[in-house]
């Protein structure tokens, strides 16, 4: 972020401001890896909290950030002449700036199976005039930085690019630096996968690591595939709020229904998401609760393990099999139940006598 950046600039090089005061973090966002830039535009919709209640330290303890991101950088752009957006990057591989976070966006390609050229890159090496590899800029900056952080499905697992016949060997960030891999602060590769990410799962997820790194917050908890356990803990299934219809065994067998829709090819039951449970912007929007099934985008074996998306999952039909034989006999009863709660009591009446049963106590 420009303003945040010139704060960055006038403060030098970003270490201690002396007195008691925090360090300024600065947040190294590469979005060049094998990316559509879904995540970044995801998360400027974040509300809880937002990027900018993040970057102008709006929330109380939070360390004095500054961002550097391409998607919203007016000093992005050619590596000459007025940009000087690169030159972060280089400072951090130069070891000027301390502490920084790496945020990388999109999976990285295999650039060893190339005789030459690059898959994907991200500025211009000044000794050499050629582009520095994505996965050059990971070997530079990695165990320079206090955390590494993963941001949506391809940076994380290798998501969309790395599905079978794809030509370039991507992969996500784990596969690429080591799945047991830890920061110089002893912090793991932080995953928080989706495609794109939730806005607010990042935002938390972010805000989460600067609170840990203001020293304010335990070692943030993830799971085995490096996710925050508080987002990705429970399935879809579990916070959708079809599941009602899914117990009761009524099943969509056409969009736009309001029903299950685990017959249309929906995922949810074996899914790590909170999606359907907090919604997409400010608890509006998902996907399964609002008629989208769900194709597992948070996945570590997303796409290929969930194609063709519209078709039923393979062992959805035993449950909503059993669901339908269950569901119907519970239905009725609930029906008949329903009947009777669906009445008032006959004591609410007008008139001159009271039959409520009240008796007084004198
Ligand atoms: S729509 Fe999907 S997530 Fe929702 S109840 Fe049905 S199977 Fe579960
Ligand atoms: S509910 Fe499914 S499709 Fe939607 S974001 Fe979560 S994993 Fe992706």
């Amino acid at each position: 972020m420009g303003a945040t950046e010139t704060t960055a600039t006038e403060e030098g090089r970003g270490g201690s401001q002396g007195g008691d005061e925090q360090p300024l973090i600065h947040i190294l966002w590469i979005n060049a890896g094998l990316s559509c830039d879904g995540d970044s535009v995801s998360l400027t919709a974040a509300m809880q909290p937002s990027i900018e209640e993040i970057v102008t330290g709006a929330l109380p303890g939070l360390p004095k950030i500054a961002v550097h991101w391409p998607l919203i950088d007016f000093e992005c752009g050619p590596v000459q002449g007025a940009d000087n957006f690169i030159e972060w990057f280089f400072k951090a591989d130069r070891g000027e700036l301390e502490p920084f976070v790496l945020v990388v966006e999109g999976s990285i390609p295999n650039e060893s199976i190339k005789q030459e050229g690059y898959w994907c890159g991200f500025g211009d090496d000044p000794a050499t005039g050629q582009p520095i590899t994505t996965s050059e800029w990971l070997d530079r900056l990695a165990s320079k930085a206090t955390a590494v952080v993963a941001i949506g499905t391809c940076a994380t697992y290798g998501g969309i690019h790395a599905m079978a016949g794809n030509p370039t060997g991507a992969m996500g960030v784990p596969d690429y630096l080591g799945w047991e891999w830890k920061s110089k602060a002893g912090l793991p590769i932080v995953c928080v996968p989706g495609c794109p990410i939730q806005p607010d799962n990042f935002a938390e997820t972010l805000t989460y690591l600067l609170y840990q790194l203001a020293g304010s917050a335990p070692m943030i908890p993830l799971d085995d595939k490096l996710r925050p356990t508080w987002l990705f803990g429970a399935t879809v299934h579990e916070g959708c709020d079809r599941g009602g219809y899914y117990e009761q065994g009524q099943f969509a067998t056409e969009y736009g229904r309001p029903e299950c829709l685990v017959r249309l090819g929906c995922w949810g039951p074996v899914v790590k998401c909170n999606v359907a449970k907090r919604g997409w912007i400010n608890g509006v929007g998902g996907c399964p609760n609002v008629g989208g099934i769900c194709i597992a985008c948070t996945m570590p074996g997303f796409p290929d393990k969930f194609m063709p998306f519209m078709d039923a999952p393979p062992g959805s039909h035993i449950s909503s099999n059993a669901s339908s034989a269950y569901g119907s006999v519970i239905r009725k009863l609930r029906e008949i139940t329903t009947k009777t709660v669906d009445k008032e009591p006959k004591w609410r009446h007008s008139g001159d006598r009271l039959t409520t049963g009240y008796r007084p106590p004198w």
